[in-house]
């Protein structure tokens, strides 16, 4: 059933509390955790509790929890100090889905990868 936990999922795993992870905030549908290769000196990945492949799915499915996964993203940003303001290069911050394996996606349980804390390109590699 759509939603449910996946068996052979990392991040359900994380969520079930069977892999442990550096969680840095959680609320009733989503949890946020550091990456454990950090592409920045804030990479934080926020995921919702309930298993969907990607981003896309997710809110295909349900629609407030995709509102909710953004909203923490935001929360995730404010706390790491990473929002943009006034101080120059280096402030702001990325959230990423990756999406498909082309893509980059290696996890197909849908996550926000949450970065900044360092300067960025555009267009990204
Ligand atoms: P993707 O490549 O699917 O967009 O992102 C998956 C992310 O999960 C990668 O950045 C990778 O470093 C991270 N990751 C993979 N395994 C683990 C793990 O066991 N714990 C944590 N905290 N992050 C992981």
């Amino acid at each position: 059933m759509a939603g449910e936990p996946q068996a052979d999922c990392l991040f359900c795993k994380i969520v079930a509390g069977e892999v442990p992870a550096t969680v840095v905030r959680e609320s009733q549908t989503t949890v946020a955790f550091r990456d454990i290769n950090p592409q920045a000196p804030t990479h934080v990945l926020v995921i919702p509790k309930a298993h969907y492949p990607d981003a896309a799915s997710l809110a295909a499915a349900e629609p407030q929890l995709a509102v909710d996964l953004l909203l923490e993203a935001g929360e995730v940003a404010a706390e790491e100090n990473i929002v943009a303001d006034d101080a120059g290069p280096g402030t702001g911050y990325r959230v990423v889905f990756n999406t498909g394996s082309g893509a980059g996606q290696t996890v197909f349980h849908a996550h926000a990868h949450v970065l900044g804390g360092r300067g960025f390109n555009w267009p990204p590699g």
